[in-house]
């Protein structure tokens, strides 16, 4: 039989282009791959996962390049990327839109706008669509809209088929409905090379937006009003709230309102009385400037860093605020802070097993972060995210798929509670020989894991 070729656009270590096409969002744990490829169509994607198991080549999937622990790499390895296959059609009739796996963020928004809609998703605009959607996919229009996943309607994949196939196939709510329920919320690279979605569209035209700004001295008294309003108050209202270290002085809460300013502003009532907030700015704009108020240019960029998360089933008591100050207060440099978006409202209506996405009860999610320059800071700046999450861990449970963390051991607990289990079946059935792997992945009933074992550094 003809062996497979490589089609597409292939760049190797010789390349000029090599090293731009090497790294991604996070330069921390790089990794050197042997073949990168960028496919144009479907057909190109095929191609290159029979190429990868005709000739044994460990391999990745990747789109947005935005994975924490870059498990969209692999060194020596070949990288399947679909960052080229970004096209988008809308159906404004059936408002519906599909969308090519390897659009972005800001490609989608912008793309949707044309239209008078949108989907609930990310605030970044370099973040790939595909791996944001497949671990859930959070933004400012969750608590009205829902998570990401929950407005997928269906999926296209390339998946791992007998002992060297590469078979195109659908996945929805009657159709492989076992697959298409593990794509919702059981993250990126597990089951099969995701080609395209297809959303269901929601009409948007105007909104409002808003932020406010706190100094230090306000730290527990803006946590604890923020922790009590931001899950409950109207559904139409999702709001962000990030405390930085100490050194930069700065509590900042934004949040977006499909609704009228004055509303807003009503509904800001608990927050703005409180403590004394140094800058508050509530407008009404039209959706799409309100995506490029939150798009954060700074996390558009790559950089070293070390990220972890948990979520909040219930209020944090004193003592937890305390320590998230103490910890705030020794920060390893200046861009470390701790990160939380406001959950429940229809992301919280769905049940626990009614997705993958398993922390429907979590009132808000919560992220430590850690951005440095200089390689040497690496030890210090992981040591203080590790320490962070263990201080906090008796006030919180799980963690977001899509925020992993190598450090985590039982990481299928913290990812997907009770629906692990479930997961692993739809795994078996569709990747039998474990053919999608790397070091988070979910294994299937044969492969020989154990749990608590942690993640080899591959
Ligand atoms: C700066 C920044 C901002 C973020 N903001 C948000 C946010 O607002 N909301 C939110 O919910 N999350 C956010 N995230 C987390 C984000 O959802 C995850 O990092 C997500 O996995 C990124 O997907 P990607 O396609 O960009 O990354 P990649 O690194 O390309 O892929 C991520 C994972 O998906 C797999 N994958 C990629 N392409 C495919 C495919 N075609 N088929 C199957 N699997 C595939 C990869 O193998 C990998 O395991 C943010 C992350 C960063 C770094």
């Amino acid at each position: 039989m003809e062996k497979t070729k490589l089609t597409g656009r292939v760049v190797t270590p010789g390349d000029s282009e090599y090293e731009q096409a090497r790294i991604n969002n996070n330069l921390s744990f790089p990794k050197f791959p042997k073949i990168i490829v960028f496919c144009q169509n479907t057909k190109d994607v095929q191609n290159a996962l029979k190429w990868a198991r005709e000739n044994h080549i460990p391999f990745r999937v990747r789109s947005g390049r935005h994975s924490y622990e870059n498990f969209s790499l692999v060194n020596g390895g070949l990288i399947i990327d679909v960052s080229e296959m970004d096209r988008i059609k809308v159906n404004r009739e059936k408002m519906i839109a599909k969308i090519e796996a390897g659009a972005n963020l800001g490609k989608v928004y912008n793309k949707l706008w044309e239209y008078g809609t949108t989907i609930p998703a990310g605030t970044e605009s370099s973040v790939g669509l595909v791996g944001l959607t497949l671990g859930g996919g959070i933004g400012m229009l969750t608590r009205l809209f829902g998570l990401t996943c929950d407005n997928l309607i269906e999926i296209e994949m390339v998946r791992a088929s007998g002992s060297k196939g590469a078979e195109l196939i659908k996945a929805n709510k009657n159709h492989n409905s076992d697959l298409f329920w593990a794509c919702c919320g059981g993250g990126g690279g597990n089951f099969g090379i995701v080609t395209s979605f297809t959303f269901k569209v929601h009409p948007i035209s105007r909104v409002s937006v808003f932020s406010i700004t706190w100094g230090w001295e306000d730290f527990e008294a803006v946590f604890n009003a923020w922790q009590n309003w931001a899950p409950h108050t109207d559904d139409r209202l999702t709001s962000e709230i990030e405390f930085k270290s100490k050194e930069v002085n700065q509590i900042i809460a934004q949040g977006e309102f499909v609704g009228t300013s004055s509303r807003l502003k009503q509904l800001l009532q608990p927050l703005t009385t409180t403590g004394s907030p140094t800058s508050v700015l509530i407008k009404e704009v039209p959706y799409i400037e309100a995506v490029r108020f939150f798009d954060d240019p700074s996390g558009n960029q790559s950089a070293h860093r070390k990220r972890s998360g948990s979520f909040l089933n219930k209020p944090f008591p004193k003592k937890a605020i305390l320590t998230m100050k103490q910890f705030l207060e020794k920060a390893p440099n200046e861009n470390s802070g701790i990160w939380h978006q406001s959950l429940g409202g229809a992301a919280g209506k769905v049940e626990p097993k009614k997705t993958a996405f398993y922390y429907r009860d979590a009132i808000i999610a919560q992220e430590y972060l850690a951005t440095w320059n200089n390689p040497e800071e690496e030890r210090e700046n992981i040591r203080w995210i590790k320490e962070l999450r263990s201080a906090l861990s008796p006030y919180t449970t799980g963690d977001y798929v899509n925020w992993p963390d190598r450090q985590i051991k039982d990481w299928p607990t913290a990812y997907y509670g009770e629906n692990f289990k479930r997961l692993r079946e739809v795994k078996t059935a569709y990747d039998p020989f474990n053919t999608f792997k790397f070091p988070q992945s979910i294994p299937p009933y044969n492969s020989g894991f154990k749990k608590n074992r942690g993640a080899p550094f591959l």
